[in-house]
């Protein structure tokens, strides 16, 4: 996808933290983080959001790097957050699916 901010990063036409890489997966680290830890994880893949027929495999490689990096990043004693926006009420800016690895600091419940 040409005009996409996250396959652009993957392509490393636009610099980013990168924290993890596989085959399948990219994952840097988020320009406004709202926690000590706060990762994207992302298919390489270009698709939109986890209602694409691909996104049930794409999550299965994307939690895989979740587990990595909750290690990496020592949050697996304390825990941490994984989110997917999705659409406009679901507050996604960006169309590109990701998974938002938030830790490091309580997270508050409800989301607002
Ligand atoms: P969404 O709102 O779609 O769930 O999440 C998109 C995330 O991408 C936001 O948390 C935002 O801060 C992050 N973001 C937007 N532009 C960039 C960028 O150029 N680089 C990085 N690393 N993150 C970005
Ligand atoms: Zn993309």
């Amino acid at each position: 996808m040409e005009d996409c901010l996250f396959c652009k990063i993957i392509a490393g036409q636009i610099p980013g933290d990168k924290v993890y890489e596989n085959e399948f997966i990219y994952a840097f680290r988020d320009i406004d983080p709202q926690a000590p830890t706060h990762v994207l994880i992302v298919p390489k893949e270009h698709m939109q959001d986890m209602m694409d027929p691909r996104a049930p495999q794409a999550i299965a490689h994307m939690t895989e790097a979740a587990q990595a990096i909750v290690r990496s990043e020592n949050l697996e004693q304390a825990g941490f957050r994984a989110v997917l926006n999705t659409g406009v009420d679901g507050g996604q800016s960006v169309p590109h699916l990701h998974m938002h690895l938030l830790g490091g600091r309580s997270l508050q419940w409800p989301p607002g």
